[in-house]
């Protein structure tokens, strides 16, 4: 057991949807949260991570930080998503060792397993075939980012943790269409069609597909719960248990914003991995289950949503 009661925490990436969700959870942890903007602190600088950590000495970290994006980002950005995830896990994960950080939690991601991975996926399918091409090289670092972890414990007995979480969606989303996920990209453009009267929406892709989501608000407590109970080398899945096409997700959200129009099929977009579903038996059995239905979590995200001015969403 970890107790956080009373130690430094830092939330690194803590202005994304899964690091604002886990400084929103750890309010309730009687922790000092260290929180470092990126126009003071730009993660992929080796010299200056260092100095900022010598200088803070957290004893705990979440490596929520990450130059993350949809289908559409990840296929045509792939220098980025390579160089920016490998430098800021590197000079994190480094940096904590020098700076005998006590436990930290590095965040991957489901892309990390093989594109035909025998479902639901359970940790042990990670390097077993080929990964999907429309997110290999965030993929790669992902991967590279576990076996950092790995060979920080084996080598020094650091207590560096990994967690690999399903698609998520939620509070402090991005909704820009060229970087977002299905989730808030499909809300925004179905909300949009809605008040501005337009007849249909066209999703990307065959609506065939499947995928998994969890609720930014119950990742956050996943993270948290590992950290504090969680020790080893192996990483751990955490999703929700449950998948669904993409079509059914889109009937979901037509129905949450209330859209009378009708949903179309764009096929010339790429579909992704066929389906990604993880086997989330080893947190279970240690005692964390997820809580938010996919139904409730769109309603939330929705009314989130519409109550921020259009200025306060990012990408919108
Ligand atoms: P992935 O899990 O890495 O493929 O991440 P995404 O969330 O970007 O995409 C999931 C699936 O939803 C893919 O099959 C996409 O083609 C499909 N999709 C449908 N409409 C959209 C959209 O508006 N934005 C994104 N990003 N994906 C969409």
């Amino acid at each position: 057991m970890f107790e956080l009661a009373g130690k430094k925490v830092w939330v690194a990436g803590h202005s994304g949807m899964v690091g604002s969700a886990v400084v929103r959870r750890l309010e309730s942890e009687s922790c000092k949260l260290l929180l470092v903007p990126h126009s003071e602190l730009d993660l992929r600088r080796q010299d200056k991570v260092e100095q900022w950590m010598q200088e803070h000495r957290p004893d705990a970290v979440f490596v929520a930080a990450a130059t993350v994006g949809g289908i559409h980002a990840n296929s045509t950005r792939p220098a980025e998503f390579i160089y920016d995830n490998l430098s800021i896990e590197l000079n994190i994960i480094h940096a904590a060792h020098v700076c005998g950080v006590k436990k930290l939690l590095f965040l991957g991601s489901s892309c990390i397993y093989p594109k035909f991975a025998p479902q639901p996926i359970t940790e042990d399918a990670l390097l077993s075939g080929t990964l999907e091409p429309t997110n290999e090289f965030y993929a790669i670092a992902k991967i590279a980012g576990i076996k950092l972890c790995a060979a920080y414990r084996w080598q020094y007995g650091c207590d560096f943790i990994s967690a690999m979480p399903s698609n998520v969606y939620g509070i402090n989303d991005n909704f820009n269409q060229q970087m977002s996920h299905v989730i808030p990209g499909l809300l925004r453009r179905i909300h949009e069609a809605k008040l501005q009267g337009v007849p249909s929406v066209a999703v990307w892709g065959s609506g065939a597909v499947r995928r998994e989501f969890i609720f930014s608000e119950d990742l956050a407590d996943g993270l948290v719960y590992l950290m504090k109970c969680y020790s080893g080398e192996q990483h751990v899945n955490i999703g929700s248990g449950e998948d669904i096409t993409i079509r059914q997700l889109a009937d979901m959200l037509v129905d949450v914003v209330g859209y009378k129009g009708e949903i179309t099929f764009d096929t010339s977009k790429p579909d992704g991995t066929p389906r990604k579903l993880l086997d989330i038996s080893a947190i279970k059995a240690m005692g964390w289950h997820p809580e938010t239905p996919l139904r409730k979590g769109l309603e939330e995200m929705y009314r989130w949503f519409t109550n921020q001015s259009a200025g306060a969403i990012r990408g919108a």
